[in-house]
């Protein structure tokens, strides 16, 4: 199976930037980026990150802000700020380059079991395995494994195989392998079984399961939540909010001040929270200005933003964060979070 699988990834991958030059730090920033996020998304941003921050040392020496404008529509942000805590602490513990082991990456903030993995053997050549969504569902079928793969024992039971299976000494082509034939034919719908090199001793295909593996548990349904966002306007510039650096969302982030609307509130109630909370102060409450639906993890998020007028007073920003009125420019030099970077665009063509 592994030489099959070796022979079609050496004739069909895809040329990527992180996989034509598999440095450690390099194949480090790619699988950061793409986890939860499409190859083609990732592309422009592993460009910009790479001429921006080229190797460890740019990037423990950058600012947070910097690394969190880079990341800016990426999401999950907490990705961007494992890979510059990471980048400091190994410059704090005098090194400049990746440890070469699956132990001494694991030890890095951020890195799971399958980042260590695609690390220690796409770029340090380790004899180790990885499992993430694309190697479970190429596995499953191919093995005919019924059961949940994010759960135990099945879950133990891939990473097991993956490593039982995985040809030595070319772990890192074997493992991409497998990611790229489960991105590329293994697909979770109609795959292209005709043209799969594991097809001749595939046991899901020849018990007729593969449209029912992996059987991987539904997701509860989507959970819908009303968010609502204060524009302050004084003199031509906006207020915006950074959230503090403890936040568990959004952390060192700017946005408008804003809160998700509790059980039984309403808009206007909302918006007179949010206020009060980043700012200290009453308000009024004016026009809808426009809306944004998004989605986070299982939640539909509608998020809308009103134009509101604050009591008279003086601005009081919560402990640890920060509050500033930006023009145009300044709102663009500053780390938003997606929907948030939507009001501003949508405010400055306004
Ligand atoms: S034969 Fe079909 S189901 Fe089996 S591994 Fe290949 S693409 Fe997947």
């Amino acid at each position: 199976m592994g030489q099959r699988l070796l022979a079609w990834y050496r004739a069909n991958r895809r040329s990527l930037p992180w996989r034509d030059r598999p440095e450690p730090y390099r194949v480090w920033v790619s699988e950061m980026m793409l986890q939860q996020t499409q190859v083609d998304t990732v592309l422009p941003y592993f460009e910009r990150w790479m001429a921006r921050f080229p190797d460890i040392a740019a990037l423990a020496d950058a600012e947070e802000d910097a690394v969190l404008s880079m990341w800016q529509g990426l999401g999950y942000y907490s990705r961007a700020r494992s890979l510059w805590q990471a980048a400091r602490d190994l410059r704090a513990a005098g090194k400049s380059e990746l440890p070469d082991t699956v132990a001494g990456l694991r030890a890095l903030p951020g890195i799971g079991d399958y980042t260590a993995g695609a690390i220690a053997s796409i770029a340090f050549e380790r004899d180790e395995p990885v499992v993430d969504g694309n190697v479970i569902r190429v596995l499953a079928r191919w093995l005919a494994l019924g059961g949940d793969p994010n759960k135990r024992p099945l879950r133990d039971a891939l990473w097991q195989f993956a490593r039982r299976l995985l040809v030595e000494g070319q772990a890192g082509d074997f493992n991409q392998g497998l990611m790229e034939l489960g991105a590329l034919v293994c697909r979770p719908k109609q795959p292209s079984c005709g043209v799969c090199p594991l097809q001749s001793d595939c046991r899901g295909l020849e018990a007729g399961l593969v449209d029912t593996l992996p059987a991987i548990a539904k997701r509860p349904k989507a959970t819908k939540v009303l968010a609502v966002a204060a524009v302050l306007e004084h003199r031509g510039r906006l207020l915006v909010a950074r959230a503090p650096a403890d936040a568990n969302r959004w952390a060192s982030m700017w946005m408008f001040p804003s809160v998700e609307l509790g059980a039984g509130e309403n808009v206007a109630q909302g918006l007179v929270r949010a206020v009060s909370f980043w700012t200290g102060l009453n308000c009024s409450v004016g026009e809808r200005l426009g809306f944004h639906d998004h989605s986070v993890t299982r939640y539909r998020i509608r998020l809308e933003w009103h134009r509101v007028e604050p009591s008279p007073g003086k601005l009081r920003a919560r402990p640890g964060s920060e509050l500033r009125y930006c023009d145009a420019v300044g709102l663009r030099a500053l780390a938003m979070p997606a929907a948030h970077r939507v009001i501003a665009n949508s405010l400055e063509r306004s």
